[in-house]
């Protein structure tokens, strides 16, 4: 990576485990304000840009919210887009999601489904956004020859995760709630049948692999980063986190709460092509990190 490639929503899980860059949040400036982002960005004459800042967030706030994710992303999206063409930025990484394709096509999805059919009713805000992003970028580099182009991540976790239980995501909040559970001799409450399937990736791996790409990748399309032998149930997930917390209590599943999109599995031999020996962290050693990470940072986190 160059010394000038900046990262936006470099405080969040992905930005903050890049090794390197020039990390940004909102302390640095409000990327909904055109003017401000101009003038802090121009400051820092970056050659590439890997923007992870986003209106982020888990299945349930996601259902609460829709409006909030459609703006917010699209203004984001857009004001960063056009102060990285203002500022002839050639490179550009944008963070799309698994959780935006097409609902229920019924075989692994692959970069080129994107747009053939609505996403899952429970994000279409933060789905519809996010396709808009793919949607600029892909213009700017037809018209203007730039190297943007998007990756498309599973489920992250890792360090630095947004630990809500409310609105975080389902590593992070259930991590957040063994740890309650465990504390206080409590029952843990997991939202939903536990039937639902999810790819996961530790926010390390998805940071050095957005590197590699930085520099390696040419293509004029999309790539899904996933580690797509991993599908697992969220009761799997559940069972390895009691495991890797040692957690002893009863674990209780709230049906009342929605599944959300029931599999969401991806075809990630596009990334294998060109990573061909990348070893990814395996799902429990990479949550067992995570958790005793979140029990050694609990009262900074703790939100
Ligand atoms: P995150 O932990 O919620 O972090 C969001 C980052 O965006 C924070 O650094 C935040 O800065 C920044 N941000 C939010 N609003 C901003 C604003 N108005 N101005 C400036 N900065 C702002 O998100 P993440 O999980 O790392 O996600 C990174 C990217 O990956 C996102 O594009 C997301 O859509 C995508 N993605 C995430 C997942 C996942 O499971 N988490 C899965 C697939 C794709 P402050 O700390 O200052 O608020
Ligand atoms: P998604 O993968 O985009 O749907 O988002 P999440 O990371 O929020 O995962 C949602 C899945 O985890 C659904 O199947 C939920 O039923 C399940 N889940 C179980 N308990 C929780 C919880 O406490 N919070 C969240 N966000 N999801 C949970």
């Amino acid at each position: 990576m160059s010394k000038s490639c900046i990262i936006t929503g470099g405080s969040g899980l992905v930005g903050s485990n890049f090794k390197d860059g020039i990390k940004i949040n909102s302390s640095h400036c409000d990327l909904m304000n055109y003017d401000e982002s101009y003038n802090k960005i121009k400051s820092f004459n970056p050659d590439s840009i890997i923007h992870c800042a986003a209106m982020v967030g888990g299945l349930y706030y996601n259902i609460q919210h829709p409006l909030k994710f459609f703006e917010k992303n699209i203004q984001m999206n857009s004001n960063i887009l056009k102060i990285s063409h203002e500022l002839g930025v050639k490179k550009f990484i944008g963070f799309l999601s698994t959780c935006i394709f097409p609902d229920n096509l019924g075989r692994p999805y692959q970069e080129t489904d994107l747009h053939i059919g609505p996403p899952h009713d429970s994000n279409f805000g933060y789905a519809y956004a996010k396709r808009m992003l793919e949607v600029k970028i892909r213009a700017y580099r037809k018209e203007f020859g730039y190297k943007y182009f998007c990756v498309i991540p599973t489920n992250v976790y890792g360090y630095n995760d947004n630990f809500n239980i409310d609105n975080g995501h389902v590593v992070p909040a259930l991590i957040h709630k063994i740890y309650n559970a465990k504390n206080n001799n409590e029952d843990l409450v997991i939202k939903g049948t536990g039937k639902a399937k999810r790819e996961f990736i530790f926010a390390r791996d998805l940071a050095n692999i957005c590197n590699y790409l930085l520099n390696h990748y040419d293509g004029d399309d999309s790539i899904i980063v996933s580690d797509s032998d991993n599908e697992i149930a969220i009761k799997e997930l559940v069972d390895i986190l009691v495991e890797v917390s040692n957690f002893k209590g009863n674990v209780i599943y709230d049906t009342s709460y929605s599944d959300g999109q029931l599999v969401k599995k991806t075809d990630n031999s596009k990334l294998k092509n060109i990573l061909e020996n990348f070893e990814f962290t395996p799902l429990e050693k990479g949550l067992k990190k995570t958790y005793e990470w979140f029990e050694n940072n609990y009262e900074e986190v703790r939100k």
